[in-house]
């Protein structure tokens, strides 16, 4: 039996990366490709998961017996801990049957980690009357990825899935969390925006993600400040004057050159001077590529082909080491631009990447 159908989008970050778990800004906005939830309560106190996208077949879990590190450890980690979490922040709620199925491509730097996440939550908490709103469901949605899936990231990725409008990028400020729909629109200024998975796949869980997370802490300390966001670019110089250490002035400089490169961004969108954008997507993928060392060979010939074959900007999008790029052009320039990084690609011996264009589309939503 099912009760409802709930969907809650991937995300593609325009540009802020890496600057979610140091107080920073982001602007993601949400794409049209979603995880899709059916679900029904369960008397019995039992958890019954399911993906189309996982062999193996359903997944059954005592509720009551939710707790890190316990029981399976794979993708069903990701709904257990939304449930887990909810329970866990004093929430009633019962078991639950859950299928689900996604259009969101996994480990693509497109979250779908998240997307899974927030359609648990807003099925969970629809069916149980929790009353929660997205903000706080996206809160306890991160609390499940960094203390049940044991993955150490920000709060961009489910505040983006539970939160983005259509038409727009969110601006979030991920200290104190407030948020404002910037507009985003390049078609109607003759632009395209490309998304390129290179197929490579990363793992966010992994050493090198939670090793930048750790890196940045560390300078904080150093510099005497709570984060990283509290170095603006006026006071970049002292900060890398003080750090001995040649590696943590790297992430620094990443950190607060990105941050203010969003408000850039931001602001370029607000005026209607999209173009502009280009120039500084390229910035950020210079950044994260030198500074910040969370590319890979396939993103960097991405970015390099497209900006050869006439693109405005590009740069890598999520954690790094893999998945998705993204590339600004004039539209009429898009089959140019899309052909090129595939010969690209094909020159270099690399599985052919995957390239669509991204609409900014409507966040978590019910379906039926
Ligand atoms: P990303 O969020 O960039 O796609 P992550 O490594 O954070 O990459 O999350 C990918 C993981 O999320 C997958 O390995 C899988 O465990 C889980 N996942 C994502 N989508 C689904 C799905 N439709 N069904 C089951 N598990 C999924
Ligand atoms: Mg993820």
């Amino acid at each position: 039996m099912t009760e409802g159908v709930w969907a809650a989008p991937g995300r593609v970050n325009l540009i802020g990366e890496h600057t979610d778990y140091n107080d920073g800004l982001v602007l993601p906005f949400a794409l049209p490709h979603t995880v899709v939830a059916t679900a029904a309560r369960r008397s019995d106190g039992v958890l019954r998961l399911r993906s189309a996208n996982e062999p193996g077949g359903a997944v059954e879990l005592r509720v009551r017996d939710l707790a890190p590190g316990h029981g399976p450890r794979g993708w069903t980690d990701y709904p257990a801990g939304v449930h887990w979490a909810l329970s866990t922040a004093g929430h009633r709620l019962g078991g639950a049957d859950l299928s689900f199925e996604s259009a969101v491509p996994a480990g693509a730097g497109l979250s779908s980690s998240a997307a899974l996440e927030v359609a648990t939550a807003l099925a969970l908490n629809d069916l149980y009357g929790l009353g929660l709103d997205r903000p706080g469901l996206a809160l306890l949605c991160r609390r499940a990825e960094n203390e049940y899936v044991g993955a150490p990231v920000g709060i961009m990725d489910q505040t983006a899935s539970a939160c983005c409008t259509a038409g727009h990028a969110l601006y979030l400020d991920t200290r104190d969390l407030s948020r404002r729909p910037i507009p985003l629109d390049p078609g109607a200024h003759g632009l395209t925006l490309l998304v390129v998975d290179t197929r490579v796949r990363h793992a966010h869980s992994g050493g090198e993600y939670a090793g930048r997370r750790a890196g940045c802490e560390a300078a904080a300390v150093a510099l005497g400040v709570p984060a990283l966001r509290d170095i603006g670019p006026a006071g970049l110089p002292d900060a890398l004057e003080r750090l001995p250490d040649p590696r943590a002035r790297a992430l620094v400089r990443h950190v607060v050159t990105e941050n203010a490169r969003v408000e850039r961004v931001a602001d370029a969108l607000v005026s209607g001077a999209l173009p502009a954008v280009g120039p500084l997507l390229t910035e950020s993928h210079t950044s994260l590529r030198d500074d910040f060392r969370v590319s890979c060979p396939e993103l960097d010939l991405v970015v390099e082909s497209s900006l050869v074959a006439g693109a405005l900007g590009a740069r890598m999008t999520g954690g790094g080491f893999g998945g998705s790029a993204i590339v600004l052009t004039e539209s009429v320039g898009a089959e140019a631009v899309t052909a090129a990084v595939e010969s690209a690609f094909a020159s270099a011996s690399y599985e052919p990447p995957v390239i669509f264009a991204a609409k900014a589309s409507e966040g978590a939503r019910r379906l039926a």
